[in-house]
């Protein structure tokens, strides 16, 4: 830290805005920084809450402006890539891959911390996430400060992330001695989060750089091994059972009630225009916010009479099919409808799976992650939601994942419907392949796990090839491995929207699953077919830890809570 005499002074409660154009104009900030105080920053992404990474006092200021819990840990932001190595104890072939193609960029890497990173900053964990913006300013400011910076969005906790300097001074102003304002973010939503202690990436949270972009870089340096990693997702040696999720980081919570609107046959126009109209004529409280693309706008303007178009706020982000824009403008549109006062929103909502599978991660944030489920049937005794799990060829881990979700069914159930105590709803899960032929028999190292390890029968089961039916008629269909997302969604466009592999759906809900050792442990499980006994053992229990960490999160979509 700087000699006191040199630290500038802001009078508590005040906030400086600087607009910085020359190298002077970072003075100001950088010295606020490097003598232990917050300076708020544009990234490409959002804006952060920077303190010196170094200095325990100064992160813990950062905690106590954003009323941030201290079990969420912090991104430590560099101006160069040689700024690193001091702050980590080695960087993997897989992480300098990374550094190299992906750096500067929206990209956080985690790596193990070295002793120069407080507790604090890593919220006790035995690692830390890396990033060097690709953002002038950013660049700049830590460059003057000599410091590096950790940093969490610019908001206060709970609140959308900000995207502009205003969305930082509502958030903080007063709490902060400063804001350097570099005009609104390009990118609009937070770095892709990618735990690279193993040989294998893990996203812990999407963002703008995907998976198979990390897999363009670094499976041509070969690096990364193409397709499907070919190692069991336990190997040999790693004998530990991961520990139970880790759904810890708070959602974004607007006051506005939030609704997505999903394209269907590739259009939104004619769901928004339902969705305004249903709005409407429920005189929903006070008036509807509509985040949407030009030329829904213009629809609905035309469409909706001159007293019904008095009760709507557009929010326009640009092209109805341009998912940057929509990033940009997510959190900025959030923010604006919510301070006009709307009593609901309708967001658009995108498929696909680059920019798009980060944006939906946040606007489901946003909504609640809920859903929009087919109502339960009233007039049945006990109406039913149903999951169905699909592999290659429905022999071996789409059977497990069945019997393993339908025992934990059966232990945690009878179910309810979400605030209807009185309820009952009965909850199944069934299994599919994309390429099963119909009727072959479970591969028996299968049917031995099932038995040994949760006494389950696979031995009359029949696989059965995935159909159109199928994927209409459940509720959630989760795919093994990512690859078979992928084909998956290429087979039924229409639908895509409901399936996603276990790798993504965790990755969407922020959830975590960590070895004994604190290692995350990947979701995608490769086919154990022709493998040792213990591979298949090995990949029924990942099958249990994957499927009870997403537990709880599938009955909340799913609307139903163990009735007890
Ligand atoms: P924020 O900058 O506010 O978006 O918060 C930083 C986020 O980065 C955290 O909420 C975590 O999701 C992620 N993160 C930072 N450091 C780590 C780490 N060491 N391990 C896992 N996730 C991390
Ligand atoms: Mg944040």
């Amino acid at each position: 830290m700087r000699h006191r005499d040199l630290c500038p002074k802001v009078p508590e409660g005040e906030t400086r805005i600087i607009h910085p154009v020359t190298d002077e104009d970072y003075v100001f900030p950088a010295a606020l920084l490097a003598c232990g105080e917050l300076v708020a920053f544009p990234t490409e992404t959002v804006y952060g809450l920077g303190a010196d990474a170094t200095n325990e006092a100064a992160v813990a200021k950062i905690f106590a402006a954003k009323g941030r819990p201290g079990d969420n840990p912090l991104i430590v932001h560099v101006a160069r890539k040689s700024d690193i190595p001091p702050l980590v104890t080695h960087i993997t072939p897989l992480a300098q891959c990374l550094m190299d193609a992906f750096m500067p960029g929206p990209v956080t890497l985690v790596m193990p911390k070295s002793r120069l990173i407080p507790d604090l900053v890593s919220a006790g964990l035995p690692t830390v996430g890396i990033r060097m913006p690709a953002h002038p300013v950013a660049l700049n400011l830590i460059r003057h400060a000599g410091v590096p910076v950790a940093a969490p969005s610019a908001n206060m906790s709970g609140s959308p992330s900000p995207t502009r300097a205003e969305h930082v001074e509502k958030d903080l102003s007063g709490r902060i001695p400063c804001i350097v304002d570099g005009g609104p973010c390009d990118v609009g939503i937070e770095s892709t989060v990618i735990d690279v202690t193993d040989s294998w990436p893990v996203i812990l949270r999407p963002g703008a750089i995907t998976m198979s972009m990390l897999e363009d870089a670094c499976a041509k340096a070969g690096i990364l091994p193409h397709g499907q990693p070919d190692s069991p997702a336990f190997d040999a040696e790693n004998q530990g059972v991961p520990k139970a999720p880790g759904m810890k980081y708070r959602h974004y919570a607007p006051k506005a009630e939030m609704r997505i609107v999903m394209p269907e046959s590739g259009d939104r126009k004619t769901q928004y225009l339902e969705a305004v109209l249903s709005f409407l004529a429920d005189r929903g409280d006070g008036k509807l916010g509509v985040f949407c693309g030009n030329s829904e706008h213009e629809f609905l303007e035309m469409e909706l009479t001159p007293e019904q178009h008095q009760q709507i706020i557009f929010y326009v982000f640009g092209g109805d099919t341009d998912i940057d824009a929509a990033a940009r403008g997510l959190f900025d549109g959030i923010r604006s409808l919510d301070s006009a006062g709307v009593g609901r929103i309708l967001a658009a909502g995108f498929v696909g799976a680059g920019l798009e599978h980060a944006y939906m991660n946040r606007l489901e944030k946003a909504a609640g992650a809920k859903r929009e489920l087919e109502p339960l049937e009233a007039d049945r005794d006990s109406p039913c939601r149903s999951v169905l799990f699909v592999c290659t060829g429905n022999t071996c881990r789409s059977p497990m994942a069945e019997a393993i979700f339908n025992k934990m069914a059966a232990e945690k159930g009878p179910f309810s419907e979400m605030g209807q105590p009185r309820s009952e709803v009965c909850l199944s899960a069934s299994s599919a392949g994309i390429y099963a032929v119909n009727g072959s028999p479970a591969e028996a190292g299968a049917v031995e796990a099932a038995k040994n390890l949760f006494a389950a029968d696979l031995s009359g089961h029949a696989s059965r090839k995935t159909t159109d039916e199928m994927i209409s008629e459940n509720d959630m269909i989760f795919t093994v491995t990512r690859e078979h997302a992928v084909i998956l969604r290429r087979f039924f466009p229409e639908l895509a929207w409901k399936i996603e592999s276990f790798s993504e759906y965790m990755s969407r809900k922020s959830i975590i699953l960590r070895a004994d050792d604190g290692t995350v442990r990947k979701a995608d499980l490769p086919d154990p077919f022709g493998q040792h006994r213990i591979v298949y053992e090995k990949t029924a229990m990942s099958l249990h830890a994957i499927i009870e960490a997403m537990w709880p999160a599938i009955l909340d979509d799913l609307g139903i809570v163990a009735a007890d």
